[in-house]
């Protein structure tokens, strides 16, 4: 008899992994799967090999552990949708991606929702919609909409139609009047949106026939998801309000739990719910990127090593690859500063790392002065986090103690969605 153990998986753009965790989040198995590349014609069948790989993730799970694990979560791409047949639970029609955009359904979308909305954008989960139901005349009594996490757990539980918070805002779901706007029920299409709870909330169990092929326990409990990059957020166990994770990957993204709801449109800013606290986010254009073209990352790290961190460099640089900058700075003139290069590569990193920093440090302060709660702690994940010197600068520049996350797989945050599942507070 072993201990409770709790399943992740998340599904991203490139492939899918899952995490298990015990109740203290220590990992006891992860694995990666690659997408089969499918084919339906021309077009990627994105349905088959969703499907395959959730199976064959399940079956990469140590055997002996199976029969341990308590409850299981799914996270998927976010306004990744897919319209269902809620008789049949067929596919109607190949999946919208999340990067996919209906401009066909926008000014329709527009004309509808409030001013700024998040559903104001192409690639919006109700644009997505919107384009399905005005170019398709059949089925429409019975159809469902499910985003792609929703559409994954339900092949694990077999409930059609049910959605969580964070994946359901960008079909324009309330998560602070838990319900629609009064401007969406009133649309033609509104039977077909999914009902919504909480994040990390049991469904139902685990199906009896996929139980007893791959050995898991009938009591397992199957909760519900969120998007990808909040369970990578969950992963870094910033729990408290004040807490923040900075990504520095290709560019720089910062989330900042909040006791406080903060949406502004100029700046790309806007909220999502996490129980009764608001996860504020922002993306800038500046980060990595930049710093690859003009270093390898083998420069980088030998570069890196002999910049001094508690010297403020003065050169001020706003590294950017092409012109324009949302956020902390709304502008979409703006032109890259890289200019002028010092003779030492050291003092030009140094500056490069410091610009960003103070990038960094501004988008914070624009987010306090806009009424989220103040950065307290910072924790950082992406190709960047590595950077140790990087991480005693942005200190210095932030004000705050900064870390490495120890982890930031977004397969662990659900992981840690369905131990909330079960147990309660993670
Ligand atoms: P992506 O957003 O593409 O997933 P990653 O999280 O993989 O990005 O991070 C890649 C970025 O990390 C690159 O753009 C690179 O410039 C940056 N990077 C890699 N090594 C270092 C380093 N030692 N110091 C600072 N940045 C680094």
């Amino acid at each position: 008899i072993g201990e409770r153990l709790y399943l992740g998986m998340d599904f991203g753009t490139s492939g899918a992994r899952f995490a298990l965790i015990d109740k203290q989040g220590n990992l006891h198995a992860e694995g990666k799967r690659e997408y089969p590349e499918y084919m339906s014609g021309d077009t990627r069948d994105w349905v088959s090999s969703w499907k395959v790989t959730l199976f064959s993730l399940l079956e990469d799970i140590p055997v002996h552990l199976r029969s341990l694990i308590a409850s299981m979560s799914v996270d998927g791409t976010s306004a990744t949708t897919m319209i269902i047949d809620s008789k049949s639970g067929d596919t109607l029609g190949r999946p919208f991606l999340y990067n996919e955009s209906c401009p066909d359904a926008l000014p329709v979308v527009k004309s509808i929702a409030p001013e700024n909305h998040t559903v104001c954008s192409g690639s919006s989960t109700l644009c997505k919609l919107v384009s399905w139901w005005n170019s398709n005349d059949t089925n429409k009594g019975s159809v469902v909409l499910m985003h792609q996490a929703d559409w994954l757990l339900w092949l694990l539980h077999g409930k059609l139609g049910i959605s969580d918070y964070n994946n359901a805002l960008k079909v324009g779901y309330d998560p602070e009047l838990e319900s629609y706007p009064s401007w969406l029920q009133s649309q033609p299409y509104s039977n077909a949106l999914p009902s919504v709870i909480a994040p990390g909330k049991p469904i139902g169990h685990l199906k009896e026939d996929i139980a007893q092929k791959h050995g898991f326990s009938n009591d397992c409990m199957v909760c519900t998801g969120t998007t990808d990059s909040i369970a990578a957020f969950l992963a870094a166990r910033a729990t408290q309000t004040g807490k923040a994770v900075t990504s520095l990957g290709s560019t720089l993204a910062i989330k900042l739990l909040s006791t406080r709801r903060i949406e502004d449109a100029r700046y790309g800013v806007y909220s999502h719910r996490l129980d009764d606290k608001w996860l504020v986010g922002g993306a800038s254009n500046t980060g990595g990127a930049v710093l690859r073209q003009i270093f390898t990352d083998e420069q980088l790290e030998k570069l890196s090593e002999q910049i001094d961190p508690s010297e403020a460099s003065p050169l001020d640089y706003y590294p950017l690859q092409t012109a324009g900058e949302r956020f902390p700075v709304a502008d979409p003139n703006m032109m890259p500063r890289l200019l002028p290069r010092p003779g030492s590569d050291v003092q030009y990193l140094h500056g490069i790392l410091e610009s960003i920093a103070r990038i960094e440090g501004k988008a914070y302060s624009l987010l306090k002065d806009l009424g989220a709660t103040p950065v307290e702690e910072v924790f950082t994940a992406g190709g960047g986090s590595k950077n140790e010197k990087w991480i005693k600068i942005r200190e210095r520049v932030l004000g705050v103690p900064v870390s490495r996350a120890i982890q930031t797989e977004a397969a662990y945050g659900a992981a840690l969605l369905a131990l909330k599942g079960v147990e309660g507070k993670i």
